[in-house]
C-alpha cells in the first residue's frame, strides 16, 4: 500500500467553477467532475493528458454545468474508460449541456468540443451497481459507494476505496433541503478504519446562515414587494431548489398567490413518480409536494403569461435561474419598466452576469441555500472526522476565512484534521 492519497486540484478549488479533483494512490487514480466556469465566456479545467489516459474511472456528482461542462475533453485527452453516476444525473446531462453552449454563445464563444461528442461519452450508473450506502466493486483495487447529497435529484456524495484507503467527497451538498434527502456514509462501510482525505462543498465560505434564515430574509421581501403591489419573478432551474421554494412559499405564505411555469410543474410532478421519490425525498416530501401543487396557477402560453401579469400580483416561478432563456426573458421584459415589480435571484450568480440594460423594476438576491457555509462544514467534520480535509468551491478569500475560523476553534486538534486552504494545481487553464 501506498503513503497516502494524494490529491490534485485541476479545478474548483479557490473558485467557485470547472471543479475536477484527481486522486491517486499507487496505481490506482480516478477523477472527481469535470466542470466548467461561467466567468469569461467559459472555461475549463487544467486536464493532464498523461494522467487522464491512466484513469481507472471517472465520477460525476451531479449534473450541474460547473461538474459536467468539460466531461468530453476527457476523450479529447486519451480517456477511454467510463464516467459513474446515477440515472437520474444521466437523464439531466443533455439539458444542462445545451444550457452550457447557450451560455458560452451568449458570450460569444465556442464550446471546445461538438454537441454529438456527449454520445461518444460511456456511462455506468452507481445505482444500478450498489443501493446507497453499499460498496459497488468499480476496478481492481477501487470500489466506491454513494448516498444523496441533498443538492439536487440524482446528486451524490461519495466514499472512495482506492487500493484499501478512504477518500470522501461531498459534492455539492446540503443537508437543509426542504423536500431532499442527504445523507453521509454509514459506519459498516468503514470497518474500523478513518477517512484519510475530505473534499468538502464549501461554497457559502465562512457564511453562518442557516436556511431558517434564509427564507425569513426571502419572505419578508416578497411580503414587502406583494404589498406595493408588484410581481415578484423568482428565476429558478428546472431541478431542485425551484420545488422546494413552492413549498416553503406556500407553507409560509398561505394569502400569497403562486404562479408556476408548466415545464417547472411537469418536473415537479415527475418527482413524485414512487421510485424516485424514495430515491431522493425526505419521507414526507411527497405529501407536502403534492399538497403544494394542488393550489398553484400553472401557466404555460404567452397570453396566460400576459392575463397573468395583468391580474392581482403574484409570485412566479419561471425556468432557468440564469434568466437567458424563454420563459424567463418574456416576463422579464414585462416587468422591467415597473418599479413595483421584482426579480428575485436566489442562486449563485457568475460575475458577469447581465446588468447591461436599464431596469426600473428592483433586483434583488435572497439566497436559498443548496451548498456548504461555516456551520455545515463544521458539522460535517465533526461527523466524519477525517485525517485531512480540503474546502472547495468558493473564491480564495472565503475560503482563508472559513479555514481560520475552523482553526481558531481547534479542528487542528480534532482527530488530527488538517484544513488545506488550497493546493498547488497545475498552472494553466484550458481555456478555449
Ligand atoms: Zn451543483
Ligand atoms: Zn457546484
Amino acid at each position: 500500500m501506498t503513503e497516502h492519497i494524494e490529491v490534485a486540484v485541476w479545478g474548483g478549488a479557490g473558485e467557485h467553477g470547472r471543479s475536477c479533483y484527481h486522486f491517486q494512490a499507487g496505481e490506482t487514480s480516478v477523477l472527481l467532475d469535470c466542470g466548467g466556469k461561467k466567468e469569461h465566456g467559459g472555461q475549463y479545467p487544467a486536464l493532464v493528458a498523461q494522467l487522464v489516459r491512466k484513469l481507472k474511472a471517472v465520477f460525476l456528482s451531479h449534473a450541474h454545468e460547473d461538474h459536467m461542462a468539460a466531461l468530453p475533453l476527457l476523450l479529447q485527452h486519451g480517456y477511454t474508460g467510463e464516467v459513474w453516476l446515477t440515472r437520474e444525473t444521466h437523464r439531466q446531462l443533455p439539458g444542462y449541456a445545451k444550457a452550457w453552449r447557450r451560455y458560452v454563445q451568449s458570450r460569444g464563444g465556442t464550446v471546445p468540443y461538438g454537441p454529438y461528442d456527449w454520445e461518444r461519452m460511456r456511462y455506468r450508473f452507481l445505482d444500478d451497481e450498489a443501493p446507497q450506502g453499499e460498496w459497488a466493486s468499480i476496478a481492481p483495487g477501487l470500489r466506491a459507494a454513494w448516498g444523496p447529497s441533498g443538492h439536487l435529484p440524482g446528486a451524490v456524495w461519495l466514499l472512495l476505496e482506492l487500493e484499501g484507503r478512504l477518500a470522501f467527497f461531498s459534492g455539492d451538498y446540503s443537508s437543509e433541503s426542504t423536500l431532499l434527502q442527504s445523507t453521509l456514509p454509514p459506519a459498516a462501510l468503514f470497518a474500523g478504519r478513518s477517512i484519510e482525505l475530505a473534499l468538502l462543498d464549501a461554497a457559502y465560505g465562512d457564511a453562518p446562515g442557516t436556511q431558517t434564515s434564509h427564507l425569513i430574509e426571502l419572505t419578508d421581501k416578497l411580503a414587502e414587494v406583494h404589498a406595493r403591489g408588484g410581481h415578484s419573478l423568482l428565476p429558478v432551474p428546472t431541478c431542485g431548489r425551484g420545488m422546494d421554494l413552492l413549498v416553503e412559499l406556500i407553507e409560509r405564505l398561505p394569502e400569497l398567490p403562486i404562479a408556476a411555469e408548466a415545464s417547472l410543474t411537469l418536473e415537479w410532478a415527475r418527482m413524485l413518480r414512487p421510485d424516485l421519490a424514495a430515491h431522493w425525498l425526505r419521507d414526507e416530501a411527497p405529501a407536502r409536494l403534492a399538497s403544494a401543487m394542488r393550489r398553484i396557477r400553472t401557466v404555460t402560453t404567452d397570453s396566460e403569461r400576459r392575463h397573468l401579469l395583468s391580474d392581482d400580483p403574484h409570485v412566479i416561478l419561471s425556468p432557468d435561474g440564469m434568466m437567458l432563456a424563454e420563459p424567463a426573458l418574456t416576463y422579464s421584459r414585462l416587468l422591467r419598466g415597473d418599479p413595483r415589480h421584482a426579480v428575485i435571484f436566489t442562486g449563485h450568480r457568475s460575475s458577469d452576469a447581465r446588468t447591461d440594460e436599464p431596469y426600473s423594476a428592483e433586483i434583488a438576491s435572497c439566497r436559498y441555500k443548496v451548498h456548504q457555509g461555516l456551520p455545515d462544514v463544521q458539522q460535517m467534520l465533526r461527523k466524519l472526522r477525517p485525517q485531512r480535509a480540503l474546502l472547495v468551491h468558493a473564491e480564495t478569500g472565503a475560503t482563508a476565512r472559513l479555514t481560520s475560523h475552523l482553526l481558531r476553534q481547534g479542528y487542528s486538534a480534532l482527530n488530527e484534521t488538517q484544513v488545506w486552504q488550497q493546493l498547488p494545481r497545475a498552472d494553466e487553464s484550458m481555456t478555449s
